[in-house]
């Protein structure tokens, strides 16, 4: 794990999301995309090196709609990037961690991603994201 590449958080508008972290960071987001496997629309603001990544749900039985609906707004998880994904899942999943998917998928920004449960990471879902060369 290389460092930690953005933290998510989920929302109920997107737009409104924009606005306010907008207002909080004082810049825009530079860059917005939907991810239909996901089933979800993201938008991404700089704060210095770090990047926050809103997540807004374009269907209901998008896992955004199903975390919000639960947990409400918030938090949603804390991303690393990884030089290599498949060898971290590989290391992770023979270490006792729950993956959510066998293989990556093809996330928001360029990346290839893979979801850790929550269950096994105290109650924090961590993602591994590796840039698409
Ligand atoms: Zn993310």
């Amino acid at each position: 794990m290389n460092k930690i590449e953005h933290i998510g958080i989920a929302v109920k508008n997107l737009e409104q999301g924009n606005n306010l972290y907008t207002s909080l960071l004082g810049e825009a987001p530079y860059k917005s995309e939907e991810v239909e496997s996901e089933k979800v629309v993201t938008s991404f603001f700089k704060s210095g090196p770090n990047k926050i990544e809103l997540l807004a749900a374009t269907d209901a039985n998008s896992p955004i709609a199903k975390f919000i609906d639960k947990k409400g707004e918030g938090l949603h998880h804390i991303a690393f990037a990884v030089d290599n994904i498949f060898e971290e899942m590989d290391r992770l999943q023979k270490a006792g961690f729950q993956l959510l998917s066998e293989t990556p998928k093809r996330g928001a920004d360029n990346k290839l991603v893979c979801f850790v449960h929550p269950k096994s990471a105290h109650g924090v879902l961590v993602e591994l994201c590796q840039e698409i060369k």
